[in-house]
């Protein structure tokens, strides 16, 4: 159901990073090559938010980092994989806040750093790697505890970005994209540490955003709905995340081949470029939903693009397959008609 009220306290400093509105754009040979109508589905490109390489990441930083500054902070400390867009998003704005960067990353350091990990590098973030098996989130803490000992004022960032303090970011995202398409029936959105989806359900209702579940979080319906009881109140917003749990494939960092598909199809119809980690299982879970009949022609889909290019090219198994792509153009629809 479908709630436009939610808790918000407006003096809640937000710190300006990204540039807004995002564009909505028409995918119609997307659309097409999926049995869409060319005018049914559209692309939100928060893939273009501008600071760092753009991404998702940025409207939830404008809050946590608004918060962060307000505390008067000196350091942003936050976790991720390796390939964390949350992690390098950070690195940026305190680059472009002028903060120092912690981030505590889940592996061990060794080889040539690539996609995300190197941009962290450039934008100058200190990595400390936890230990085999140390919860990120208290080496984060120890982190902290050392930064406050070398006379810093440390603000933690959560996984992701995703309290409901980021979420706030999606809240404003959906309010920009009713002004954008009034009609909208279904946006369809990565679902990771869950903030994007959260704050999207919490001004949109359940039935109107699909979440596709790409194996970050354990229990990925539960994890949403905190945030959104948090965000709207308990019982503010009613029923249960419309979600896909069927693009996790054999683990996070290992998509299946639906995903490689909606990579190649993306790139192919419309010149987008999605990750392997999320914006390519959402993709997936989006054209699995056309196929099932979840979403259907003549209603407006739209496409949330969180962005994480990086990402791609930290992932030496999917640029192998990409590459080999290119010899091998037989399914290649570039010559689909539009209309
Ligand atoms: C983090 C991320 C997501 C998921 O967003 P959450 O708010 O963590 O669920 C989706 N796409 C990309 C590219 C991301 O980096």
């Amino acid at each position: 159901m479908a709630m436009t009220t939610h808790r918000e306290d407006d003096t809640s400093p937000r710190a300006p990073l990204g540039t807004w509105p995002t564009l909505l754009e028409p995918a119609p040979r997307l659309a097409r090559a999926l049995g869409l109508g060319p005018e049914d589905l559209w692309v939100k490109r928060d893939d273009l938010t501008g600071l760092g390489g753009g991404g998702n990441k940025i409207r939830k930083l404008e809050w946590t980092c608004g918060a962060a500054l307000a505390a008067g902070a000196t350091t942003l400390v936050t976790t991720g994989a390796p390939q964390s867009n949350h992690a390098r998003l950070t690195a940026a704005a305190g680059a472009r806040l002028g903060l120092r960067v912690v981030l505590v990353l889940a592996g061990a350091p060794g080889g040539t750093a690539s996609g995300n990990l190197a941009l962290d590098g450039l934008f100058g973030a200190t990595v400390v790697w936890a230990a085999d098996g140390e919860p990120l989130d208290s080496r984060a803490r120890k982190v902290v505890e050392e930064e406050r000992a070398r006379g810093e004022v440390p603000a933690l960032i959560p996984f992701g970005g995703s309290s409901a303090l980021g979420a706030r970011g999606y809240v404003e995202c959906a309010r920009e994209l009713l002004d954008q398409a009034p009609d909208l029936a279904t946006v369809v959105v990565a679902l990771g540490s869950g903030g994007t989806m959260a704050g999207l359900v919490a001004h949109l209702g359940t039935s109107r955003v699909l979440g596709v579940h790409c194996g970050a979080v354990t229990d990925p319906a539960a994890t949403v709905t905190r945030l959104v009881d948090e965000l709207a109140g308990p019982g503010g917003v009613t029923g249960a995340p419309r979600l896909r749990l069927d693009q996790v494939g054999d683990g996070y960092d290992t998509p299946g081949e639906p995903v490689m598909n909606a990579l190649t199809l993306a790139a192919r119809t419309e010149g987008i470029v999605l990750d392997p980690i999320y914006t390519g299982r959402a993709m997936a879970g989006l054209i699995a939903a056309v196929a099932d009949g979840d979403i259907t022609p003549g209603r407006r889909t739209v496409f949330l693009h969180t962005g994480g290019l990086p990402g791609l090219f930290g992932h030496p198994a999917t640029l192998a397959r990409a590459g080999a792509a290119l010899l091998s153009p037989p399914d290649n629809p570039r010559h689909a008609p539009t209309a």
